[in-house]
């Protein structure tokens, strides 16, 4: 199937309020500019090197999303080129995005989703559901930095009970974090094996690649 079928079959999927962010990584510029021509304008990529050959090739009114774990000496290459960072994964990592964008002295804050922990696997980055409550009372806002809402990833397993569990307590977590932080209205959560199950929990951002770009 064409990577226009497939988007269209997603959308269809989709309700109103979610929003489609395409996952491009690993993807070449001419399979991203024939999504962009099926309508698609948000993208997401993980790493800053292939986002900056990407972002210099394709048209600029293209929303990037930074969806892979950040180093810290990519920050400052990244931020002209974003509008949402998703795995903000330690408070380390939410002042070094505070202090560049001082530095940089930009116009808008930074969008930025803290990513929380639930799957089994140990390897997986982000806040535990526990160290985000204490997140409340350490970090103070900043005004060049906006926390919009958080992200997480469900195990990677065929059980679905435990994806829709994980995905029900990232939607917790998110109701309990919006109490206290205003700004926070981003739930992403979904990918192309579970993102059906993720809008079942709340979800309002699915980051799907492989469904739209792979069985093209
Ligand atoms: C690669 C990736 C995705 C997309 O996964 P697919 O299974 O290809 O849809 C979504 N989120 C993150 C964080 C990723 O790294």
């Amino acid at each position: 199937m064409s990577i226009a079928t497939n988007i269209q079959t997603i959308r269809t999927s989709l309700p109103q309020e979610v929003k489609l962010l395409c996952v491009s990584k690993y993807h070449t510029i001419e399979e991203i500019q024939e999504a962009y021509n099926a309508g698609e304008r948000c993208f997401a990529e993980s790493r800053v090197k292939e986002l900056q050959e990407k972002y210099a090739a394709l048209p600029q009114d293209i929303e990037w999303h930074f969806i892979g774990h950040l180093q810290t000496n990519k920050i400052r290459p990244l931020l002209p080129m974003v509008s949402l960072i998703h795995g903000v994964d330690s408070l380390y990592l939410l002042e070094a995005i505070e202090k560049e964008a001082e530095k940089q002295d930009i116009s808008q804050p930074i969008n930025v989703l803290l990513e929380v922990k639930v799957a089994q696997e140990n390897t997986k980055y982000g806040f535990t559901p526990e160290q985000l409550r204490q997140i409340k009372t350490v970090h103070t806002p900043h005004p060049k930095v906006c926390i919009a809402g958080i992200m997480g990833m469900a195990s990677n397993t065929t059980n679905e009970k435990q994806i829709a569990q994980e995905f029900q307590t990232l939607y917790e977590v998110f109701e309990d974090l919006k109490q206290t932080i205003p700004t926070v209205k981003v739930l992403s959560m979904g990918m192309s094996n579970d993102y059906h199950i993720a809008i079942q929990h709340g979800s309002n951002l699915v980051r799907i690649g492989s469904a739209i770009f792979n069985n093209a």
